[in-house]
């Protein structure tokens, strides 16, 4: 008897889900189609529609056409009965904040977290979420669930963060989800920030127009996301897009992967900010970052950034010369997967234009011609805050798929 209950609680909460769902993806709709959608009774769904609409999650609003009789109420999902807190954390910085369930942002705070002690840096990061609760006066009943997004290997199956050399060389074997959720008591779900990142972009940007695409971070490393057929392409434990590690140069610096000259040990931002740094110490031309250079002692990807408008400038040079090598690794992965468009973000994405358009030449050149020839490249809709948007698009997506109690409990 129990299990049979047990089954039937089951049940009722997926048939809720589905419901929700079903409201969420359209406009507006009425009981009837919703009923012929799922392949329900009117009955149940008339149930299900009184709990979603105790539980905040659906209003009644506007009349629909009528097949004959009295013209049926719509539905309509409401964005605003839950929150969730998306982060990405990077080695020092933290992108943290509180979007819908649609996505709009609420609040979006940068702070400064040392993450090369893992155990302490996610206590810092707890720290920020009860704060921004707090000053934010957030219902903690609302906030459905955390989604964070970081780099390095995350295991698909046991969501441990196996290593993230980009994060600090502690970062082996780390439960994320299992400590976060211990200091919070919120459902966390942790994801590649690559991976994140390309979600983000396949459900609230421009990538919502494909079913395959890729998503390029160009950040503290390089990789990508991949969207193949409207699916997170994960193979075998989630490891995939480390188009990073593509070697340029045999003889080039060594890699956090213990290679030399991998794409990313070369071009990625904390490479460009050390060249840019060694080389404008010799530098004895007229340049505006070399005036920087003097200025401060040293310069950041900030710096070079805003200098690489002007392509004979030290700065215009160097990132051009970085998006022809990165063109390289989008190349690669056009010739592998084939997508309809590819989305270039992360710090380095700000520089716009000035990395666009020799890392758009690059991949033509080296990609397959019809491959290349069809492929849209463009900057991330969401730029360096994709990654945090990813974070919220992986909790959105984990529960709207049923993983979730929280959504699931109405
Ligand atoms: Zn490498």
């Amino acid at each position: 008897m129990a299990k049979e209950a047990g089954n039937y609680q089951l049940v009722k909460k997926l048939n809720r889900i589905s419901t929700l769902n079903i409201i969420r993806q359209h406009k507006s709709i009425s009981r009837k189609q919703l009923a012929r959608e799922l392949g329900l009774t009117p009955t149940a769904i008339t149930g299900i529609i009184r709990d979603l609409m105790a539980a905040g999650y659906v209003m009644e609003k506007g009349l629909g056409k009528s097949s004959g009789g009295r013209r049926p109420v719509n539905l309509h999902f409401i964005p605003d009965s839950g929150y969730v807190i998306g982060a990405e954390i990077t080695k020092s910085k933290t992108t943290l904040g509180v979007v819908n369930l649609d996505a709009k942002p609420l609040v979006i705070n940068r702070c400064n977290i040392d993450m090369a002690e893992p155990r302490r840096g996610l206590e810092q990061l707890a720290g920020e979420v009860k704060k921004m609760i707090k000053e934010n006066h957030l219902e903690e009943i609302r906030i459905l669930g955390m989604g964070i997004a970081c780099s390095g290997l995350v295991d698909i199956v046991t969501k441990v963060v196996k290593r993230s050399p980009n994060l600090g060389g502690k970062w082996r074997d780390i439960p994320i989800e299992t400590w976060l959720q211990e200091m919070l008591g919120i459902n966390i779900f942790v994801e590649n920030n690559s991976n994140a990142a390309a979600l983000a972009e396949y459900t609230f940007g421009r990538g919502k127009e494909t079913r395959n695409m890729a998503y390029i971070n160009l950040g503290e490393g390089i990789s990508a996301g991949i969207i193949l057929d409207g699916t997170l392409a994960y193979g075998y434990k989630g490891y995939t897009g480390e188009i990073g590690h593509l070697v340029i140069d045999e003889n080039g610096p060594l890699c956090n992967c213990g290679n030399n000259g991998c794409l990313e040990s070369l071009y990625a931002v904390p490479a460009l900010v050390r060249k840019a740094n060694n080389e404008l110490a010799l530098y004895s031309g007229k340049d505006p970052l070399k005036t920087i250079w003097r200025e401060k002692g040293s310069v950041t990807i900030e710096d070079i950034i805003t200098f690489a408008g002007d392509a004979d400038s030290y700065a215009g040079k160097l990132v051009r010369q970085a998006a022809w090598q990165i063109g390289k690794g989008v190349a690669a992965i056009i010739n592998l997967c084939n997508p309809e468009a590819v989305f270039v973000g992360g710090i380095l994405a700000t520089a716009g234009d000035s990395l666009l358009e020799p890392l758009a030449k690059s991949m033509q050149k080296y990609a397959f011609p019809e491959l290349a020839r069809e492929v849209r490249l463009e900057l991330s809709t969401m730029q360096k805050d994709t990654g945090f948007y990813g974070g919220c698009a992986v909790a959105i997506r984990a529960l709207f798929d049923g993983g979730a109690e929280a959504l699931l409990d109405v």
